[in-house]
């Protein structure tokens, strides 16, 4: 329960400072009503597995090699232009109160394409990383999120047990999944047989949301579909 106040707090801070639009500067709002108009959208056709843009609508040859234990892949935005400053002041920069828009756009995004969850679970970070950071954007970002759908939140459940290197320091796609592919457990059988929907800020590779899946699946949840803010495309 603690920590949860201590991380709302946080955004109350956050709210008392003046707000700047994180792409353009302007005064009054984090994200300003034009540059929220400029983000770099993803609409469909998209691949149904991994949710890049796929001019047919069908697998993509990527997803047709892949055993993928996750049902799928949705994001609004490509991880590009005022989505990445945005991005990285949540998460370098900690500015927290981002997540009340950033959760707005997913709220968004779902109730123009909905998805299957009766669970939010947000991806979590290895505890040393939580440390450094002082909060996990993923579940300020789920936290968020659940206020707006009325869906659960369950944290503490999924564990991730490496501390992997951040991904932009390995090379090749390879090494990304080597290092996430039994990165995470689960701790109990709490989401079984239930329809999860994992959180995310940013993916790259999909490799962290399908290792999370993974652990999921073997706990017995139901399906398993990750919804993040940004896609690196
Ligand atoms: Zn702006
Ligand atoms: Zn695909």
């Amino acid at each position: 329960m603690l920590p949860q106040l201590v991380k709302l707090r946080g955004v109350a801070l956050d709210l008392l400072f003046p707000q700047y639009c994180v792409g353009c500067g302007k005064e009054g709002d984090f994200l300003c009503s034009s540059c929220r108009q400029s983000l770099p959208e993803i609409t469909p056709p998209l691949c149904p597995r991994c949710g890049r843009p796929q001019s047919s609508g069908i697998l993509c040859p990527s997803c047709v090699a892949w055993q993928a234990k996750i049902d799928g892949i949705r994001s609004p935005f490509r991880f590009d232009g005022v989505m990445r400053q945005a991005i990285h002041q949540l998460k370098y920069r900690n500015l927290r109160a981002l997540v009340i828009p950033l959760a707005k756009l997913l709220h968004d995004y779902l109730i123009a394409y909905p998805l299957s969850a009766e669970v939010l679970v947000p991806v979590p970070l290895h505890p040393k990383r939580l440390r450094e950071r002082g909060y996990n954007q993923s579940g300020l970002l789920a936290q968020e999120l659940g206020k707006l759908t009325n869906l659960p939140v369950v944290e503490g459940c999924l564990i991730r047990r490496h501390h992997t290197p951040p991904q932009a320091r390995t090379t090749t796609v390879e090494e990304r999944w080597s290092n996430t592919a039994d990165a995470f457990v689960c701790r109990d059988r709490e989401l079984r047989d239930r329809s999860v929907l994992l959180i995310d800020d940013v993916s790259t590779s999909g490799a962290t949301l399908d290792a999370c899946a993974a652990a999921l699946k073997d706990a017995g949840a139901n399906s398993v579909w990750g919804l993040v803010v940004a896609r690196e495309i």
